[in-house]
């Protein structure tokens, strides 16, 4: 489905943004949006190391200032980090002024030259600006792990099935995702694993 998986053709009108790795290679690239958050990212940070796993942390800034120990900790695990906005708020975008505070907001909290816009949305000349501050990074493959009206079981299937060599994976640090992703991500890493798979770092 095109939720999943956004289409090629739909790719192509955004040249600038990341979405897929290395598809030369079996590797895949983990990544978590929305945390830190304190019920969560604990559990998360131990799952990955239990696995053997360094994954991309896309941090919003409001949360890594309530909880700036857990962001620190992501980073002494060896984990990447990334911004995806100081607030989460729907249509942020659309207000430049706004947008434009929220920006440097987040940048002063989170040192990283990635960035994940949140719920995957600028305006078409945001994309080209962020682009030249950092790498804006979108994904291959969206694990709908967020939707708390999919079963756990389901979202597995879809972090599985859609999968491939180079795709970036987005799962959720949130407490909406956790039962979610707390079932689905081991599961997906074991298949994926049994299937030759690398785990990277973006
Ligand atoms: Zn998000």
């Amino acid at each position: 489905m095109w939720i999943e998986q956004i289409p090629d053709c739909l790719r192509r009108l955004l040249p600038q943004v990341l979405w897929r790795g290395d598809k030369t290679r079996k590797v895949l690239y983990l990544t978590f949006d929305d945390g830190p958050f304190d019920e969560g990212t604990p559990w998360l940070l131990d799952e990955l190391d239990r696995l053997q796993i360094k994954g991309t942390f896309f941090c919003i800034g409001k949360n890594v200032e309530a909880h700036p120990e857990l962001y620190h900790e992501i980073i002494a695990r060896g984990h990447r980090v990334g911004l995806h906005g100081y607030e989460h708020r729907r249509g942020l975008y659309k207000d430049e002024a706004a947008f434009e505070a929220d920006c440097a907001c987040v940048a002063a909290l989170i040192d990283s030259d990635l960035y994940r816009p949140p719920h995957g949305k600028l305006k078409r000349k945001q994309f080209k600006a962020m682009s030249q501050r950092y790498r804006v990074v979108l994904w291959d493959v969206i694990t709908r792990d967020y939707n708390p009206k999919l079963a756990p079981e389901k979202v597995c299937r879809i972090a599985t099935r859609y999968a491939r060599n180079g795709s970036i994976i987005v799962f959720h640090d949130s407490a909406k995702s956790m039962r979610n992703m707390r079932y689905a991500m081991p599961r997906a890493v074991a298949y994926w694993k049994e299937q030759g798979y690398q785990f990277e770092t973006l």
